[in-house]
């Protein structure tokens, strides 16, 4: 993407496209924000920008098209440099192999980009070798840090490169994405946006028709739960989701949680920008109408307890039917 496509997040595309007008770079920048929140594209795209082939007049971005930019796109270019942690750090090796290419001219392009991922996990003594370099890179140079934890990077580190933060997009600011990038029908667009909590990268992780089968048998329960006199179907709902694996029941507890939640905010509320499963709202109504907010209230209470208690290796199965029983009417 170029920066004329990338939606969000709009300060820090200004900024960078200013860079871009002046005569070579050579910075140290820190790209600081949650997982999925697009910093890894806002890097590459900078890059791309820099190097492009066919630059716009106003050279502050990528064309997107030609085979630098497609190259970089797909990291396979060699003026773009990624270092990842090894295991679970980024040790020296890798930060004094890194100071050493840095010094080299572009091989093939004008400028050369070294984005380190998951900078917060430089070991202290690979940080130390990175100081000088970050200080003063070459003018043909630019070091970017990405981080999702910004206040875990050494203090030396943070005072030597300047730091952009990046937002999650707004709901709104999703769905335009969503709609630009991809053809799904509207009622997908709108559901998808919100479950990715304004993530990019979120967008592409979640399955939304495996996400809606589980929702409807989640929905279900909270359903039967509702009706009341419906011990025998409790009993074997607890029997059904007791017996998965942990991973499994907790996932559905947190999908069941979420629900819940919506079916909080509209009982509360009314249907408002903040209810997720938006395309089952008649649902969530009838949910709210049957139970009413202490009860709702009572639910939560509950289902947030039990899964607080799976960190302590409860029977599952017991767990989840004493829950359910006691919430029926
Ligand atoms: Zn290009």
């Amino acid at each position: 993407m170029s920066f004329s496509t990338l939606i969000g997040n709009n300060h820090n595309k200004q900024i960078l496209q200013r860079l871009l007008q002046r005569d070579g770079l050579g910075l140290s920048l820190i790209f600081a924000g949650p997982d999925g929140v697009g910093k890894r594209q806002f890097a590459l795209t900078f890059a791309k920008a820099a190097n492009c082939q066919r630059p716009p007049a106003t050279r502050d971005d990528s064309c997107d098209d030609c085979p630098v930019c497609t190259r970089i796109q797909s990291n396979s270019y060699s003026d773009v440099v990624t270092v990842q942690p090894d295991g679970n750090y980024i040790k020296i090796a890798q930060t004094r192999a890194l100071t050493d290419d840095i010094q080299v001219r572009p091989r093939e392009g004008k400028q050369r980009f070294f984005l380190i991922d998951g900078a917060d996990r430089l070991r202290e003594e690979a940080a130390n070798s990175l100081l000088k370099t970050l200080e003063e890179p070459p003018p043909t140079s630019t070091i970017i840090l990405l981080t999702s934890r910004p206040d875990a990077l050494l203090p030396t580190i943070r005072s030597r490169a300047q730091r952009l933060s990046f937002a999650p997009l707004s709901i709104a600011e999703m769905e335009t994405y969503l709609t630009k990038t991809s053809q799904r029908p509207a009622p997908d667009t709108k559901l998808l946006a919100r479950l990715t909590g304004g993530r990019i990268g979120q967008a592409t992780a979640i399955d939304l028709s495996e996400y809606r089968r589980e929702r409807r048998e989640m929905l279900e329960l909270l359903e039967l739960l509702a009706s009341g006199n419906n011990k025998y179907r409790l009993v074997k709902a607890a029997e059904h989701y007791g017996k998965q694996e942990r991973e499994a029941f907790e996932r559905m507890l947190n999908l069941l949680l979420n629900v819940l939640r919506d079916v909080f905010l509209v009982a509360a509320g009314g249907v408002d920008a903040d209810v997720v499963n938006i395309d089952v709202t008649d649902r969530l109504q009838s949910l709210a109408e049957k139970n009413g907010l202490a009860r709702l209230m009572e639910w939560v209470k509950k289902f947030d307890e039990l899964r607080r208690n799976l960190n302590i290796n409860i029977n599952r199965q017991v767990a989840t039917e004493a829950v359910l029983l006691s919430l029926a009417k």
